[in-house]
């Protein structure tokens, strides 16, 4: 396993403290930015607190009885809570239910098996419903000394306050663009590759990574010459919102989309020019553009819209950002 970024490492190091000095809650709220490595830090906490002779250094021995059913995947005094499959649909469903959360009490109140602590992990925490949420509430009322929720999750202001008031948290705070550079250097990206891709990922690391790995600087890149080329009146509209959403990554180039107009708009706001995308005058035009576009991106899981009509719409209405007389001198 590869070490942890220094900013999982200081969320770990606050967590293992807190439990050394004895004042680890018992419900914990790890929350951060996507892709900050939240669930890798929780799984290394619940790892620690399963262990029956933990190193000198805080953590899991690695050696013990509970390490290995730890490492084996059956540690009878885990749990994990997440999306599951829908039974009747055979498709993941978009929200941890209520029987999920009251079958996580049910097993809380069963003696731990090994003796020692019973961790579950509840990913992403977000999606429980009202229900299960409910559910929840009801488990932290009844805290007991070594039981252990972990929840994780990059929207924690979707958790009710009743339950995030009732944990603690752990945040994981982007790093400083020096540290995050450092970071993705020393994971083997160049520094030229490394800075344009913190850039786009807005100053996160992992993000970043993710991209430099998965060539989403290129998708990005890509994006901004066929916004430009609708622009042009060089691509049919049409043609692009099909092919954008054509495989997995249609996502992303909305959210590409979407930011890219939105960087050109602040570039432009501080008298810079935009790298990469040729951008309309009007601000407030371009401002409902960037909405639309990202309510288009919410709504790509949603089944039976025509998104590519809708897509191609907003290609459209780009291409008229252009078109309006007015406007064609503060082209850039
Ligand atoms: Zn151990």
């Amino acid at each position: 396993m590869s070490a942890l970024a220094p900013w999982q490492q200081r969320v770990l190091d606050g967590a293992l403290a807190a439990l050394a000095e004895g004042r680890l809650g018992h419900a914990l709220l790890f929350t951060g930015a996507p892709k900050m490595g939240k669930g890798r830090v929780a799984e290394m906490l619940a790892r620690r607190l399963l262990c029956a002779t933990p190193g000198a250094d805080g953590l899991a021995c690695g050696r013990c009885r509970g390490c290995q059913l730890y490492s084996a995947g059956t540690h009878p005094d885990l749990r994990t809570v997440t999306l599951e499959l829908n039974e009747k649909t055979d498709k993941l469903r978009s929200e941890i239910v209520v029987e999920q959360v009251r079958e996580l009490g049910a097993w809380f109140s069963l003696t731990p098996q090994m003796g020692g602590a019973q961790v579950a992990l509840i990913h992403p925490a977000h999606a429980m419903n009202l229900n299960a949420s409910n559910a929840l509430l009801k488990t932290l009322e009844e805290p007991s000394r070594e039981r252990y929720l972990l929840l994780v999750t990059d929207r924690p202001g979707r958790l009710p306050a009743t339950i995030r008031s009732r944990c603690q948290r752990l945040e994981f705070r982007a790093p400083s663009r020096a540290e995050a550079l450092a970071w993705l250097c020393a994971a083997g990206h160049p520094e030229k590759l490394a800075e344009p891709a913190l850039e786009a990922a807005r100053g996160h690391p992992g993000l970043a990574a993710d991209w430099l790995a998965e060539g989403g600087l290129e998708l990005r890149r890509g994006v901004a010459a066929d916004l430009n080329a609708v622009a042009a009146g060089k691509q049919p509209a049409v043609e692009l919102a099909q092919r954008w959403l054509a495989d997995e990554q249609a996502e992303l180039r909305l959210r590409f989309a979407a930011e890219l107009a939105l960087d050109g708009a602040a570039h432009r706001l501080a008298g810079a020019t935009a790298p990469g995308l040729t951008l309309p005058g009007d601000f407030q035009k371009l401002s409902a553009w960037y909405d639309g576009i990202n309510r288009a991106r919410e709504q790509l899981g949603v089944p039976a819209l025509r998104h590519d009509l809708a897509l191609a719409g907003l290609l459209l209405e780009w291409r008229s950002l252009f078109n309006d007389p007015g406007m064609q001198g503060a082209r850039r």
